[in-house]
């Protein structure tokens, strides 16, 4: 065992003295008190006292750096602890021992708090960094780790220009601690897909030690593309609406210098007038139940859907006549499903309205309803002129059109089967195109018979 110094100096010091008495007391008994014996003792005398002088030095210079260094641990550990100051060590030892369960509360409230700012940030759904004032690393979430694919053990300290080879971070950490002021920016990554993520940093200049910073990562991906799928629809919309009218301008011009001299010419521009407004107004209705079905109010009523798609089938029935093409049903007894009657009538609409549209005369469309699983599967199938395959991932899109001039002619929009890919997903549902080109196609449409996710048991 290792005796600490000012103790090991007072046993020898000890040790000297009992030699040193010893050696005079033997000297004493024998009678024979040489010169060098009386120097001897008084040597291990002085040696004693000049040890004990020291380990009790040594021992008051170490009790006083104790009762400092205790002192400062209770105004730290501690605030608000009265420290008696005493230098009795009995009461030292009873101090020691009413602060130590003080110091376990504290620690377990400090720990407290730590787990709890490590939940909220285990929580968040934005990526936190925070960097020293050198730009390393210190803590990141598991958002961000995950999309840096950055190890749950990753060593606090090291540089983040190392650990993210994303250097606009690193460069807009150390911008927000030069300016001491925060600092925000965009910036996309590819983390394996493409993400657009807003950056803001900010130092953290008053609290702990200075030139912190953290920074906030917030993935925009989704909001980027529904701001670019608004302004593209806008846009798309704006030259949808501007091609009919501007004929129907030009034809009014025509028709009104024709008007005196030709009769017959006249009444074909009236004609054509018609035919423009008929396409106006297809277009208008069509964008007006578009955002009708994405302003996202569905009601959840049961649905009879034998009997919505015999409806279905009879307002079409006419226009089948018209065009000579067979509309058939197949349908089971009874199906009864969930959902919004409108919203899902408009649905089958819109896919009877194409297979109608795009099957030449002696065609057949045929409108089928199953139960399958749980769940209602519409199919609409016709005989017509189908879609070349390239085009088959496109044609949910919004104003996607295959052959554009022909549609046109049709009277097609180009926003049926987006409002049906809509309506189905609102419902919880899928749509699904099979189409080989001059065979016709088939359009599916799944739906859970609980009906909307969001409304399911409402
Ligand atoms: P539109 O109003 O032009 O029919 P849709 O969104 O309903 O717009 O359809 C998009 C495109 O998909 C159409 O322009 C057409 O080319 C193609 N299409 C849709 N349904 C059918 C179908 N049953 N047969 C062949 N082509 C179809």
């Amino acid at each position: 065992m290792r005796l600490p110094k000012p103790v090991g100096e007072l046993l020898t010091g000890y040790v000297a003295l009992a030699v040193a008495a010893l050696v005079a007391l033997l000297a004493l008994e024998r009678g024979h008190v040489s010169a060098e014996l009386t120097v001897t003792a008084a040597g291990l005398l002085a040696l004693a006292v000049t040890l004990a002088v020291l380990s009790t030095r040594a021992l008051g210079g170490a009790l006083t750096g104790l009762l400092r260094a205790l002192e400062r641990l209770a105004r730290v550990a501690l605030p608000g602890w009265r420290w008696t100051g005493t230098s009795d060590l009995d009461a030292l030892a009873a101090e020691l021992n009413a602060m130590t369960p003080r110091l376990r509360d504290r620690l377990e409230e400090l720990t407290e708090d730590r787990d709890r700012a490590g939940q909220i940030l285990d929580a968040l759904d934005d990526g936190i960094l925070l960097l020293d004032g050198a730009g390393r690393l210190l803590v990141t979430n598991p958002t961000a780790r995950s999309w840096f694919g950055l190890p749950e053990d990753l060593r606090p300290g090291l540089p983040l220009r190392r650990v993210i080879s994303v250097a606009q971070i690193a460069e807009l950490a150390e911008e927000a601690t030069a300016r001491r002021a925060p600092v925000t920016g965009t910036v996309t990554v590819v983390l394996p897909e493409l993400r657009t993520l807003a950056l803001r940093a900010f130092p953290l200049a008053d609290r702990g030690p200075t030139g912190r910073t953290v920074v906030t990562l917030s993935d925009i991906t989704q909001r980027r593309r529904v701001e670019v799928l608004r302004r593209d629809f806008v846009a798309n919309a704006s030259h949808e609406l501007k091609t009919p009218v501007a004929a129907l301008r030009a034809l009014a011009e025509t028709l009104e210098s024709a008007l005196p001299d030709d009769p017959d010419v006249a009444r074909g521009f009236v004609a054509r007038i018609g035919r423009e407004a008929e396409r106006l107004d297809a277009l208008v209705r069509d964008l007006l139940d578009l955002s009708r079905v994405e302003r996202g109010a569905l009601d959840a009523e049961p649905i009879d859907m034998v009997g919505l798609v015999k409806e279905v089938a009879e307002a079409h029935a006419e226009r089948a006549e018209e065009r000579r093409v067979r509309l058939r049903t197949e349908l089971q007894r009874e199906s009864m499903a969930r959902g919004d009657r409108a919203q899902l009538g408009l649905m089958l609409s819109n896919l009877v309205d194409n297979a109608l549209r795009y099957t030449a005369a002696r065609g057949t469309v045929r409108i089928r309803l199953d139960s399958i699983d749980g769940k209602v599967v519409l199919q609409v199938a016709d005989t017509g002129e189908g879609i070349p395959p390239g085009e088959l991932p496109r044609v949910f899109e919004r104003f996607y059109r295959v052959d554009k001039a022909r549609a046109r002619q049709t009277g097609g929009t180009g926003l049926g089967l987006s409002i049906v890919r809509h309506v189905a997903e609102s419902h919880g549902g899928t749509v699904t195109v099979h189409s080989r080109v001059g065979r016709g196609s088939t359009f599916t449409v799944t739906l859970p018979v609980t009906g909307p996710p969001a409304l399911t048991g409402s």
